[in-house]
Formats: C-alpha cells, sequence, structure tokens
C-alpha cells in the first residue's frame, strides 16, 4: 500500500518497488496491554492479519491489480472478485486499525479535531457512546468508523466482514479517520464473549495524533481548511 493517499503513516507504504508490503507493527505485541493483550495482538497480526495479505497477494497474482495503486482497487472493488474485497479489505483495513492505536493512547482529541467532533456530536462523550455503539451493535463480524464524507462532515458508520467506507459498496461513502475492529479474533482471548469490554478498553489505546492528522490530510484533499 503505497502512501500516496496519506491515509497510512507507515513509511514502508511509501516504498514504490514493493508497495503491496506487509508492514510492521507500529509497537511491540505486548504494547497495548492492558487494554489488549500481547497474545492477542501476536495472533491478529501474524496470523489474522498475514492471512489476508498472502491470500490478497493470491488474489491479485497475474492480473492488472498487480501494478495498480491500493487506493484505486479499494475504491472500485465492485469491478474485482470476491476474494480480492475480502483480503484486500482485511489487508487495508488491519494496516489502519493498528495504527490507529498507540501505548499509553486514548484520552481526548485536541485542536481543530475535537472542534469538529464536539460541534458534529455535541461532546465527545456522545461520539464516543455512538462510535461504541456501531461496534456493539454490528452483528457478526465488521468494524467501526469514524469518517469524513465528502462535504467535510464528520459521520460515524460500521461495516460488514471486511469491508471499509472507501469501497464503491459502501451503504455510505467516506474517508475514515479511525476504525476499531470488532470481529471476534479482535478480543476474544481476553474478553471472550464480552465484546463491550473490550470497546470500553479499546479508548485507552486510542492514538488521536494519527487520527488529528488523518482528518487534517481528509479536509486538504476535499480542499476544505
Ligand atoms: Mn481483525
Amino acid at each position: 500500500m503505497r502512501r500516496t493517499n496519506n491515509y497510512s503513516k507507515n513509511q514502508t507504504i511509501m516504498n514504490p518497488t514493493n508497495k503491496f508490503e506487509f508492514q510492521e507493527l507500529p509497537y511491540s505485541y505486548n504494547a497495548l496491554e492492558p487494554s489488549i493483550d500481547k497474545q492477542t495482538v501476536e495472533i491478529h497480526y501474524s496470523k489474522h492479519h498475514k492471512a489476508y495479505y498472502d491470500n490478497f497477494m493470491i488474489a491479485i497474482k497475474g492480473t492488472d491489480m498487480e501494478s495498480m495503486d491500493m487506493m484505486d482497487i479499494i475504491r472500485n472493488i465492485s469491478k474485482y472478485p470476491m476474494a480480492v474485497r475480502n483480503n484486500g479489505g482485511g489487508y487495508f483495513n488491519h494496516t489502519f486499525y493498528w495504527e490507529s492505536m498507540k501505548p499509553n493512547g486514548g484520552g481526548l482529541p485536541t485542536g481543530k479535531l475535537k472542534e469538529a467532533i464536539i460541534k458534529s456530536f455535541s461532546s465527545f462523550d456522545e461520539f464516543k457512546k455512538q462510535f461504541s455503539d456501531a461496534g456493539k451493535t454490528r452483528f457478526g463480524s465488521g468494524w467501526a468508523w469514524l469518517c469524513l464524507d465528502p462535504k467535510g462532515t464528520l459521520f460515524i458508520c460500521s461495516t460488514p466482514n471486511q469491508d471499509n467506507p472507501l469501497m464503491d459498496i459502501a451503504e455510505k461513502k467516506g474517508i475514515p479517520l479511525l476504525t476499531m475492529d470488532v470481529w471476534e479474533h479482535a478480543y476474544y482471548l481476553k474478553y471472550q464473549n464480552k465484546r463491550p469490554d473490550y470497546i470500553d478498553a479499546f479508548w485507552n489505546v486510542v492514538n488521536w495524533e494519527e487520527v488529528a492528522r488523518r482528518y487534517e490530510t481528509a479536509l486538504k484533499s476535499l480542499n476544505i481548511k
């Protein structure tokens, strides 16, 4: 995934000679303890995420997609086989998820992002509640998202399976700013059936600096100051 869109900050994504690289985790497996335990991060990254990546590489082998930009594939996902949608989505979403978190994260967003969240959701607590609810009420497996719509307004949504709001098949399309994986593999080892407890803990590891950076980049891409 090249950083042509600036949605991901991982430097390896910028390497144009190997654009579909399996990126390094931006911290160690135990760095999100106690909110997200070491074993969960290790298996999630090295098994689940890696499998999406490997299967995506298999799915695009020998096709035009091999020379395409990841964003062009994602944005036109309906044109491609289901294996590309599921595994390309899994590859993209997990990279975005790891970079949405950091050790000793959480707290409150600052600056323009904080103002925009309060403007859109009336308060930070109300935003947290609505985002948490999007994760709690996603039936089966999927993701919760904070996004920017084409007019520059924030909104919350959730997507099933490995879909995301950039895809042309999305119910409501937008530029993703923050995501939370609510597949059972994201929390089951520590939280078992208690998805809401994982969601509560997620707020302790949100990387607000990265979300703010994505927000600024997204505004620029929409020509909004
Ligand atoms: Mn996952």
